[in-house]
Order: C-alpha cells, then structure tokens, then sequence
C-alpha cells in the first residue's frame, strides 16, 4: 500500500471543464493504491483515447484554427476510434502561432491565469496560456510516484528561469502542491539571486533537491569550488533535477560525480509542458502518460514512425483547457521504446537525440549532437564548457582542460585522436579556457 500521497488537492468554485470527465479516473488509481506508471498497457490506452478525444472535442467547440483544420481534414466530428487515428489529425507547426497569442486558445480571454513565452531565440515567441484549472487542479491531476520521490521534508532549489518560461513556476507548483517541500525560487543569475548568494541559501536552508538545466548545474558546480563549499558536504543534495537543456549520459554522469547525488533528466516545454522523465536506471525517459499523448514522426513527410524509428517528437496534451496541444511538432529529435525497464515502470520510453536543428552532419551522417558531447566527455582532461562548430562540413571543436597535466597542444592532440577513433571524421581542436558561462540557455552548438 502507498503511504505517499500528493499534498495537496486544489478544487476551483464553479468552475467547469471538459477534463472534469477524466477526474474518476485517476480516482480510482488512488483507491487502488497505484498510478498511471504501472498500469497494463491496455488501461492506459484507454485513458489516453478518452482523453483525446475530450480534448478534439473542447477544441472543435472553442477554436476556430483548429476546428478549420479539422474539417479540411475530413473530420466530420471531433472523434477517433483508436489512438492509431491520431496520425489522421493535422500537425500543428511551430510557425504557424509563433508570434500569435490568441490562434490556439480555447477560452475566454479573462480565464487566462498565467502566460509563459519560449525564449524565441529564434524570431517571435510562441505564446502559451494557462488557465488557474490548468494550473492548480489537471496539471496536478495525474501521480507519478515512483518517477517523483520527493517529500515534505525535502527542499528544493529551483535554479530555472521564472520570467515567461514555465520551467521554474512548473516545477515551484510540482514541489510545493504535490509533494509539499520548501521551495527555494532562486531563478538563474538574476538580480536578487546571483550564483554565489544562490549557493549560499541552499547551504543555509540545507537544500537536498535542485531543479536546474545541466550548464547551469555545472556553473553551480564551479563557482562553489571557488568560494570554497565543499559539494556533498556544505551542500548535500539527494537528486537534481535537469530540464531545459538536454544533455549526454556522460555530462550528467560528470555532474553526479561533482554534486555527489543522483542527477535525473526531465524532458518538458514551454508549449507542452511535461513529457517525460528518467527513472532511476537512466535507460531513457519514461513518457508521462497521464499528461501527454507522444508520437514520432517523419520529420519530411510527417508519416508516422514506429517503435525504434527516428524521428521528429510529436506532443499532444491530455490536461489542457486554455491552450491544449495537439499533435505539436517539437523540433527535438528522437525515437520510443516499449517499456521493458527494470524500474518496473510500463509507461512508454523516450530516447532523446537533441534539436532538430543541432544535428550535425559529418561525411554524410548526421550526428546528434548528445552523441558528439558524449564521446568529448568521455576524454576526463576535458572541462565542461565546449563549443561544436560546423564550418562548410568541417568540425572544431573549442575545449577547455580540467585538472589536467597535458600541455593544450598534447591536449587537442588527445581529444582530436579520441574524436576520430569514436566517429571515424576528423576534426579541428581549439584548447581555450575562456568559454563564455551562460545563465540563459548554453548554445554549444553553431552551424556556419
Ligand atoms: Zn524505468
């Protein structure tokens, strides 16, 4: 039997919603003492069919974009049989409401609670809105007790940004309303918490969670050595944490060994919100089931992948009234697993390969850019901070040492030779010790 329990349950005074009709089943789940991640398949299809098609429906009711879509698709109502239909419903674009705040939304304006913004590195911003239920009562609605093991006792430092993004106001109602921790808001960098006051709270308050993006736990990492906190000691924290950035088992590897603690990795946007998680084989990222519908498609042709195919991420949300997600094309790269972890967890798996975008193409193939990250890592005289620059179809690569003996041009040497070896290409190797630090997102990729 569970002992553990989300804290707390919001309930919104007359308030209606389409998701309401989802609510006796996650009831159920907790009368039965389990959740989501451990039902047999079949159950869980189920839940996601129904809630799809609840979220066709909301959508054909209440947007105009997409019942328009809908209709040129043939659909004559918001309805499939089977999750396979899916592939039958339009893709939603990233351009397409990039810069446009009101083509996906499906409620009034006034029942907006909260707004968060992509960063838009690239051009306009995409808008995404939630409404308080969406925030305080679905989002919170389905458990995952064994992916999440946090507790009232913990406290969690939550270095991600709090301005526009969702990833620190997610993760601040994630651990104070499910889990009922203190929460340290420290954001990154920013004007009332710079990084060695960060450091100095979470040694005060005996911080045992971080939620940060994995350069941002590597700078942590650095500036406590400079201020002289002994990491697991000054600060001993039980698990971090990662979202925003992806990165390489042997990155998160060198951040464990640093922290001295379990480094976990969280999938999520700022459209979509969470998608997946590692469990504690770190085999892969466990889909988050009860949130999330996810495909896979051809990034070409938008055909529908199988198990083990590469391809584009395909994300629709399962627990949204403002703005719900269908069929999002994510521009992340990667393919899924059926479950067979030893975690015991039956949810979908998740393999990651990185931005659309990022990919590197060397001789032909391309490289994600997780893979390329994973081989630099694993020379140990590497630092952290890197660069992958890709020049007409050549590769530099700008390194930094760390606590190393070698000389930079034995150094580039070793890394150049261990390059090669492990991708068969050889490339250009440029030893600095001045890569810039980052507090919003690390770019370390750049294509020329
Ligand atoms: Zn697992």
């Amino acid at each position: 039997m569970k002992t553990q329990s989300h804290k707390m349950s919001v309930s919104i005074d007359e308030h209606q919603s389409h998701l309401e009709r989802l609510i006796p089943f996650f009831t159920r789940l907790d009368e039965e003492g389990t959740t989501i991640e451990k039902l047999p398949q079949e159950r869980r299809e189920q839940y996601q069919l129904e809630a799809v098609n609840l979220t066709l429906e909301h959508i054909w009711s209440h947007n105009e974009f997409y019942r328009t879509a809908l209709e040129e698709a043939g659909f004559a109502e918001p309805r499939i049989d089977s999750l396979e239909q899916l592939s039958t419903v339009p893709l939603l674009n990233k351009d397409v409401i990039r810069g446009d705040k009101r083509k996906l939304l499906c409620v009034e304006p006034k029942q907006i609670g909260q707004v968060h913004l992509t960063s838009g590195t690239s051009g306009k911003p995409i808008y995404t809105s939630y409404t308080l239920a969406d925030q305080y009562v679905y989002d919170l609605l389905p458990k995952y007790l064994e992916l999440f093991t946090e507790k009232e006792e913990d406290v969690a430092a939550i270095a991600l940004p709090y301005e526009f993004a969702l990833p620190g106001l997610g993760f601040q109602r994630l651990y104070q309303f499910a889990f009922g921790t203190a929460v340290l808001s420290l954001g990154k960098g920013g004007y009332m918490a710079p990084v060695d006051k960060s450091l100095a709270l979470m040694k005060e308050y005996e911080a045992t969670v971080l939620a940060t993006t994995p350069s941002y736990a590597a700078l942590l990492a650095e500036e406590s050595e400079r201020i002289g906190f002994r990491l697991g000691e000054d600060i001993k924290l039980r698990r971090i944490m990662l979202t925003g950035e992806g990165c390489s088992h042997t990155f998160r590897k060198r951040l464990e060994k640093a922290w001295g603690c379990e480094v976990s990795f969280f999938y999520g946007s700022t459209e979509c919100g969470v998608v997946a998680v590692e469990c504690k084989e770190h085999n892969g990222y466990h889909i988050m089931e009860g949130h999330v519908k996810v495909e896979i498609v051809d990034p070409a042709s938008g055909a529908p992948l199988g198990y083990s195919q590469t391809g584009e991420i395909v994300v629709t949300t399962l627990l949204r009234e403002g703005m719900p997600m269908v069929r999002y094309r994510s521009g992340d790269i990667g393919y899924l697993q059926k479950s067979q972890c030893a975690c015991g967890i039956r949810m979908d798996v998740l393999q990651l390969r990185g931005r659309m975008e990022n990919m590197i193409n060397l001789n032909g193939d391309d490289y994600s850019p997780f893979l390329l990250e994973h081989f630099l890592m694993e020379v140990p005289d590497v630092g952290m901070w890197y660069h992958f620059i890709l020049e007409q179809g050549r590769l530099t690569i700008e390194a930094e040492p760390y606590r190393t003996k070698l000389t930079d041009s034995q150094l580039a040497e070793k890394i150049r030779a261990h390059m090669s070896n492990r991708t068969g290409v050889d490339c250009h190797v440029e030893i600095k010790r001045d890569l810039p630090r980052t507090f919003g997102k690390a770019t370390r990729v750049f294509v020329r």
